[in-house]
């Protein structure tokens, strides 16, 4: 475990990492060799560093800090090329992460919160409470541990892990700018997703911002009565503020967003509830991502491939293409929504 005094390289910005370097009577170029061995070489101990004197690496380890995460377990599924990953926290805390492969695409999906506050009726996250919120070294180091460990570099990397991305703000963007920076991991904007349960301030404050990562909504429902009994957040930000929020978003962006649209057995995935998505996406340049409910208890149950291809069926002329995810990870329940973790502090 590591001594909680030291510099976290990792949660500091360029700027930051600049000043740090100086402070150490290092010249500034030095900044952006660190940077490098950091996010592009991702190496793991200071001693790899090798463009640094030794004095100089010596000193680093002394005072600052590269590994945030510890390995608890690593799951590997049967079926298909996906890992779950349990990490344990410097304050003994634990998020999940799920690395998944699929022909040239390698994604990893990363935890923004430890636990959630949202509490989705469906989510087995939102099981565990709120805990705490991840710094950017710590969101950030789940896909270079991952990296390192898997002996590939991501393509695409999507905030949908345990937390609600939106009530982290700061920290998960700036995140997603180490992971975007072409001297760091170099991922594309583009492949860089953002997913929200529909806190509105965080759609509003992206909008302004003028962020190019891919924004996603998890919307679920179609009604605020449905929405409301399986996401409670519906209550402070009902469906027409939501949808105002991100046509504002669309209209000020060249980009479209994606929703995402668990569908539930008997509670969201009716013909009625496709016609009524079809009207509430009318007016927005959109995706529709179909996402299978996977089993997180009994009470609820996964949508039936009748009902599924009827869903599907209904939306084949609207003007937005309509994907169905397929689940990965189910025998290790690293699907949507299964990442759960007992908060059991190791020290
Ligand atoms: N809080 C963010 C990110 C985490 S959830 C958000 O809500 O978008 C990521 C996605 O997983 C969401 O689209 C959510 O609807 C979906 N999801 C949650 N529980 C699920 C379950 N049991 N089965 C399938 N998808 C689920």
């Amino acid at each position: 475990m590591a001594n909680s005094n030291k510099i976290i390289l990792k949660d500091l910005a360029k700027q930051e990492l600049s000043e740090f370097v100086v402070r150490q009577g290092l010249e500034p170029f030095r900044a952006r060799q660190l940077f490098h061995w950091l996010f592009q070489k991702n190496v793991a101990y200071f001693s790899q560093m090798t463009t640094l004197k030794k004095e100089v690496r010596e000193k680093l380890q002394a005072i600052a800090e590269i590994n945030l995460l510890d390995s608890v377990s690593i799951a590997a599924s049967q079926n298909e090329p996906t890992h779950k990953f349990l990490f344990a926290l410097h304050d003994g805390n634990r998020v999940e992460s799920v690395y998944m492969e699929e022909a040239n695409r390698r994604t990893v999906c990363v935890s923004s919160q430890v636990g959630c506050a949202l509490n989705c009726d469906f989510c087995a996250t939102g099981k565990m409470g709120f805990r705490r919120n991840l710094s950017v070294g710590e969101i950030v180091e789940q896909v270079l541990w991952i990296e390192r460990h898997m002996g590939k570099e991501a393509t695409n990397i999507v905030m949908m892990g345990m937390g609600e991305p939106f009530l982290n703000f700061d920290a998960v963007l700036r995140a997603a700018e180490l992971f975007s920076d072409p001297e760091g991991i170099a991922v594309s904007k583009r492949k860089i997703t953002i997913s929200t349960a529909g806190v509105i301030p965080g759609i509003e404050r992206f909008t302004q911002e003028g962020h190019r990562f891919k924004l996603a909504i998890s919307l679920n429902a179609t009604t605020d009565e449905i929405r409301r009994k399986l996401m409670p957040v519906t209550k402070k930000y009902p469906l027409s503020q939501l949808l105002t929020a991100v046509k504002r978003y669309t209209d000020n962006s060249p980009y479209q967003i994606t929703f995402e649209y668990l569908l539930i057995a008997g509670m969201n995935d009716s013909l009625q509830d496709a016609k009524r998505l079809r009207r509430l996406l009318a007016h927005i340049p959109c995706k529709i991502n179909l996402i299978p409910y996977n089993s997180v208890d009994s009470r609820y149950q996964p949508v039936s491939d009748r009902r599924l291809n009827g869903f599907v069926q209904a939306l084949a002329t609207f003007s937005a293409p309509v994907t169905v995810r397929r689940s990965n990870g189910l025998d290790i329940q690293a699907a949507c929504g299964q990442l759960y973790t007992q908060n059991v502090k190791s020290k």
